[in-house]
């Protein structure tokens, strides 16, 4: 059975587009969630006295208990039927607002619909415009939550989960910080090679892949990756990673990434830089690209030692747990015997080689 495919209706892409924000909004009052950063920085928005206005603060990520907290703000001050949400931000951001607009029109609470196409009524419309490239959440059918108790890591997937619109501006992107720029952006090009190494392939996702490589590769193998050029380049690369996704699913890197991720509270992009040290024998070819593009852009790489010194056998446990549960894409880059390739022992290997420069 094949899977049909929902990728973004519509999208306005471009320097300065984000100025053109009022076209694509609907009438009536409207909410906007917006990344922390630009709390005290000018965004020129068509403000109506009656939209609401959330700052999201991304430096933790989405948590299921922080999307039901949102929609109790908004139910409780009437403000739980706009016609339009905007998310305005990085990945956390973009995936909060998606959240939020499925669990207006869907009963219950964020942790219910953590899963696969669980969601059963269409969301509040929605426009997202991300404001650094990478994860390709603009483009994804996914939002990712944490559940706190349950220490389950993961989004509503659905294809209501998908942005009606989005405003893919790169000047929103001139002012993420190097370090953050980079990790981030490898996301995609991570997502991207997952995809294309893996059993489960599809041509369009491979297009879309192969794109998002060599666009990644132009970015961080130049002398600026943040110029003009190269962030309109990577916002390219983010938003095909993501539509790659749609069509594909990822491979060895996020179980690990997921695993320091839950353990350490890690944040996903940063996770996936330091879990690249592990992976040599999985992607030579990609670890090797990967550490080139790190030098040539003078970032360097954290080993795991920025959270811990030494493993003792309980968090190795805790490691195991949480990388292993992630079989669709382990099965997808390893195959159904996935667990006698990656053994205990072996697990604990490739985290342990992360501690190391
Ligand atoms: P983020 O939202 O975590 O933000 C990272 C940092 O960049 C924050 O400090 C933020 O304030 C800052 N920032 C954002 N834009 C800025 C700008 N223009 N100028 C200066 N600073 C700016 O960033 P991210 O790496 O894009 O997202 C990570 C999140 O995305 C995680 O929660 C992860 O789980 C999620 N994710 C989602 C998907 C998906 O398909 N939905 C895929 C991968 C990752
Ligand atoms: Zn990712």
């Amino acid at each position: 059975m094949y899977k049909n495919t929902k990728n973004i209706h519509c999208y306005l892409f471009g320097k300065g587009t984000i100025n053109q924000i009022e076209e694509v909004l609907k009438d009536g009052y409207r909410i906007y969630f917006i990344d922390i950063y630009f709390k005290d920085k000018k965004l020129d928005l068509p403000l109506q006295k009656e939209d609401e206005i959330i700052y999201v603060d991304s430096s933790n990520e989405p948590t299921t208990d922080k999307i039901d907290e949102y929609k109790a703000y908004l139910v409780n001050k009437n403000k739980n039927k706009p016609s339009t949400i905007i998310g305005i931000g990085g990945g956390a951001t973009l995936d909060t607002a998606k959240a939020v607009a499925n669990l207006l029109t869907n009963e219950g609470k964020a942790e219910d619909y953590q899963g696969w196409d669980l969601v059963k009524n269409p969301a509040i419309y929605k426009v997202g415009i991300p404001t650094i490239s990478g994860t390709g959440a603009e483009a994804s059918r996914t939002c990712v939550m944490t559940n706190v108790k349950s220490g389950l890591k993961l989004g509503m997937n659905s294809d209501y989960t998908i942005y009606d619109q989005l405003i893919l501006d790169p000047d929103l992107t001139k002012t993420v910080p190097k370090e953050q720029y980079f990790y981030t952006g490898m996301d995609t090009y991570i997502h991207s090679f997952e995809s294309l190494n893996g059993n489960f392939r599809h041509t369009v996702g491979d297009a879309f892949a192969r794109e998002a490589i060599r666009l990644c590769k132009e970015v961080f193998g130049s002398n600026d990756m943040q110029n003009d050029g190269n962030r309109e380049k990577l916002m390219t690369a983010s938003y095909l990673g993501g539509c790659a996704i749609a069509n594909s699913f990822v491979g060895v890197v996020h179980p690990f990434s997921a695993g320091l991720s839950v353990v350490f509270k890690i944040h996903h992009c940063e996770a996936n830089c330091i879990t690249m040290r592990g992976m040599k024998e999985f992607y030579p070819n990609e670890y090797n690209e990967f550490f080139e593009m790190a030098d040539k852009q003078k970032i360097k790489i954290p080993t795991l030692r920025k959270y811990i010194t030494n493993i003792n056998e309980d968090t190795f446990k805790k490691l195991y747990d949480s990388t292993i549960i992630h079989e669709k894409p382990l099965i997808n880059a390893l195959g159904e015997n996935f667990k006698d390739i990656l053994t205990y022992e072996k697990v604990k290997e490739i985290f342990t080689k992360m501690l190391k420069d």
